[in-house]
């Protein structure tokens, strides 16, 4: 073949968005069709950091920088990684605007995420920590130190939110420091959250956390938020009205769809709906991955990468004029810390079977050591031989 025939055949694959979904998706198809595809990943921040490392910030010690990892350092065939933000997405067209250029895609991806809206709940962003993201994550662990003793308050502010058991990941953790620090027993610690039970997936999987709150003496009440706080009398507003004192809020914020994906007519129902088989939108060629997604499942990444594995066999196989067998499931394992180094998983499958199935295994000595393999097995796939 001719190198213009050959170019000429190259599809050119735009993703938005280079976080779990985005660098799992270009991975992914760098390592099987990188003579087939020309993909360009686009992200306005210069590296990617892990959900779970916004804990190792908090309660570890970690320096934010040392936990990020670098897309200059990106060396997968076939993939160009440009620091541009996306301001404008026209699906029909496949054409997307950023704020230095504009690009045609054969196929396009979108993976943006979730955004936080901490102005939704009045007094939030003035009265409360949150650890969801890197700058509030600096920001909490810097604080915790002069917490002396008192109430804490746990607030999930809304459904859905990332990666559901990281509030309950959070309230081990911190019970461990206040043990620790031997002010533990002068603080009360409550979580006060939208959901009937914890990580409702199952009732088996809620019954664990259930058992691992009770067992440190953390409260949980179920199915009441926390809309507004009051900082200057220290006291979080329920939607019954009832106020509840703290000394210390931390707070889940609420979660929306990008405000450029929300415009771009993708996500008429909140979030951008899909084929639930194959993650296509309504457009042809356009997919989304992700916690962007509207699906009946939790969002975090280990599902954003299970699902990017689906979009780049969808991806391939159309450019192949085949189809593919496999369908998404939901599926993915998700690490949970119980503290002092305890580390378990859930297993959960949401979309496979009739209704979601999920079982919790461990905690123990190697599901701890399978955690710390994860992200640099992960930082190997998706930046290549230059990251090691
Ligand atoms: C405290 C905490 C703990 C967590 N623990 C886990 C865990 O143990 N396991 C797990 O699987 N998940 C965990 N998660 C969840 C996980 O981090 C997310 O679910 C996952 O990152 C979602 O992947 P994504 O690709 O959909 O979006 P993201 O990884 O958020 O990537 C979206 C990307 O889009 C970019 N972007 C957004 N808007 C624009 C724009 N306009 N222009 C350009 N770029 C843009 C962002 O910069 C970002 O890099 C945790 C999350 C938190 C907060």
């Amino acid at each position: 073949m001719t190198e213009e025939r050959r170019v000429a055949r190259v599809k050119h694959v735009l993703i938005l968005g280079a976080g779990f979904g985005g660098l799992e998706l270009a991975g992914r198809l760098s390592d099987s069709v990188a003579d087939e595809v020309r993909v360009t990943l686009i992200d306005q921040n210069d590296g990617f950091t892990f959900g779970f490392s916004k804990l190792d910030i908090v309660f570890g010690g970690s320096d934010a920088s040392a936990v990020q990892l670098q897309y200059r350092d990106l060396a997968k065939p076939g993939v160009e990684f440009r620091q541009e933000r996306v301001t404008a997405i026209g699906p029909a067209a496949r054409h997307v605007t950023t704020d230095r250029g504009s690009y045609d895609a054969d196929v396009l991806v979108v993976a943006l995420g979730a955004e936080y809206d901490l102005e939704a709940t009045p007094g939030f962003a003035e009265g409360g920590l949150e650890y969801y993201s890197i700058a509030g994550a600096e920001r909490m662990r810097d604080a915790l130190p002069e917490f002396s003793g008192g109430t804490i308050l746990i607030g999930v502010l809304a459904q859905p939110y990332k990666c559901p058991p990281a509030p309950f990941e959070g309230a081990f953790l911190l019970h461990d420091q206040l043990v620790e620090r031997g002010i533990r027993e002068q603080t009360e610690i409550r979580i006060v959250a939208p959901m009937s039970a914890p990580v409702p997936v199952t009732p088996e999987v809620s019954q664990r956390f259930l058992d691992e709150l009770a067992a440190r003496g953390i409260e949980y009440t179920a199915q009441q938020t926390v809309v507004e706080l009051d900082p200057a009398a220290k006291e979080a507003v329920l939607e019954t009205g009832e106020r509840l004192p703290y000394d210390l809020f931390v707070g889940i914020p609420i979660h929306r769809v990008p405000a450029v994906v929300r415009k771009s007519g993708l996500a008429d129902g909140g979030w951008v709906t899909v084929d639930r088989d194959n993650l296509m939108t309504p457009f042809p060629d356009v997919y989304a991955v992700g916690d962007v997604v509207d699906l009946p499942m939790a969002k975090a990444g280990v599902f954003a990468e299970n699902a990017a594995g689906v979009v780049a066999d969808d991806i391939i196989a159309r450019i192949h004029g085949q189809t593919v067998g496999r369908r998404y499931e939901g599926e993915g394992n998700c690490y949970i810390e119980f503290g002092s180094g305890r580390v378990a998983k859930v297993q959960a499958n949401f979309l496979g079977g009739p209704s979601p199935r999920a079982t919790v295994v461990g905690p123990s000595a190697e599901l701890a050591a399978e955690k710390a393999a994860f992200a640099p097995a992960r930082r190997a796939r998706w930046f290549g031989d230059a990251s090691a």
